[in-house]
């Protein structure tokens, strides 16, 4: 098969059409709809940098050359740096782009000392390998932080592979111009790796931008998800979400997996409150969710039911296991006072167990006995543990 510039220019200039829409839907995603906004304009600034460089280098020999080799090759690489940030904007909510900037640094000053002369194979070669290294550094990062910041919801494997993908064309670019020197720096020239090197890219900007759009609406989803089931205040579940998760307990102990209930009370709350103030209760509030997250396995599910009343789920626990975190929470709640104001407020809960019967129709006959063992550790003095 004959390649012709046809070809070649025609994918080019495909690609560049790809990266200047996707520079166009980013900065609507940056500016307009205000979404991710940090990471949008990044990538948008990122396609903005591919298209433009790749526009440069369509018109070498037609524009000066001042124009169109230094500053199209750093474009590009900028391009990349660019995207890596973006990712890691994404993935973990920082810009990490520290170790970009030192390689675009490296490589613009390697390229200015360079004479765009002759076969342009070295230069060919720093723009790939400092291409290949930005997109795998943005792949390696995305793959350490997607997997556990995101409950597993997203795995990092598809969502890495185009900027693996990217890396390994990148390498391959280099790869090339010791095989076959000279002959692939300039994209339009049509030879066979140009081909299916521009068939690759135009693939690759397609698939990279989908994908970051693909997690930044993931992002978007997970945040809802968390405003809509967690208490602003302290964090834990609220009362829908613990009510649902108390529900789907009750299903799994209908079906043989036990399950059992920590209800628990401050102590004498109002008086903190109407001493210290609603401010010093809040603080309050929140310390004693800092406090008790220790004794809180992964299954476990702890929300707020109310005012300074909360509820631990513990599931595949019977009363003897809740009775003994109950008493560990108690001692921890009573050992750290609530530091305000330069004073000491001693800090003190009342807890009532229960756990899931043969008879228990629903969940709110378990909840129930909790919340009537919790009533008669305050009558019994407060500060105790009852089933
Ligand atoms: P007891 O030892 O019998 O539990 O006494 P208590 O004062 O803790 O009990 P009570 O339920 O009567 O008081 C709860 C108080 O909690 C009433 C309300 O002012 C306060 N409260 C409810 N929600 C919040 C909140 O979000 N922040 C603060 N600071 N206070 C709250
Ligand atoms: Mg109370
Ligand atoms: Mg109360």
């Amino acid at each position: 098969m004959t390649v012709t510039s046809a070809q070649t220019l025609t994918l080019l200039a495909g690609v560049i059409l790809i990266a200047a829409t996707a520079t166009i839907v980013w900065l609507a995603m940056a500016l307009v709809a205000r979404v991710a906004p940090r990471a949008s304009l990044a990538l948008a600034c990122s396609n903005a940098a591919a298209a433009g460089s790749l526009t440069l280098h369509a018109l070498r020999g037609q524009l000066p050359d001042t124009f169109t080799y230094w500053p199209s090759d750093l474009l590009i690489i900028t391009s990349f740096a660019l995207l890596g940030a973006a990712v890691s904007d994404i993935t973990t909510r920082r810009l990490a782009w520290r170790a970009s900037a030192a390689v675009v640094l490296i490589a613009a000053l390697a390229l200015l000392q360079l004479p765009y002369e002759g076969d342009l194979r070295w230069q060919s070669r720093i723009v790939s390998v400092a291409g290949a290294s930005l997109a795998l550094m943005a792949g390696l990062r995305a793959r350490r932080s997607l997997g556990h910041r995101t409950d597993g919801r997203l795995s990092p494997a598809p969502l890495t592979l185009p900027l693996f993908l990217i890396a390994v064309l990148m390498g391959a670019r280099a790869v090339e111009t010791f095989i076959n020197p000279g002959h692939t720096p300039d994209m339009r020239v049509p030879t066979g790796f140009n081909l299916v090197f521009l068939w690759g890219s135009l693939v690759l900007t397609l698939l990279q931008n989908a994908t970051a759009a693909f997690m930044v609406m993931m992002r978007l989803i997970l945040r809802i998800e968390r405003l809509l089931e967690r208490d602003p205040l302290t964090g834990t579940l609220n009362r829908r979400a613990f009510d649902a998760a108390l529900e789907q307990a009750h299903a799994g102990f209908l079906r043989g997996r036990g399950y059992a209930l920590v209800m628990i009370d401050m102590d004498r709350f109002k008086h903190l409150n109407d001493t210290l103030g609603h401010a010093a209760g809040d603080a309050a509030l929140r310390q004693m969710v800092e406090e008790l997250r220790p004794c809180i396995r992964e299954v476990d599910r702890f929300g707020r039911l109310g005012g300074e009343e909360f509820c631990l789920l513990l599931t595949d626990t019977d009363l003897t296991g809740a009775a003994l975190v109950a008493e560990r929470m108690r001692m921890l709640v009573e050992e750290a006072p609530l530091r305000w104001a330069a004073q000491d407020w001693p800090l003190s809960a009342s807890f009532g167990i229960a756990e899931a019967e043969p008879g228990d129709a629903d969940a709110r006959a378990v909840l129930a006995r909790a919340d009537a063992a919790l009533y008669r550790a305050k009558s019994q003095g407060r500060n105790l543990v009852q089933a």
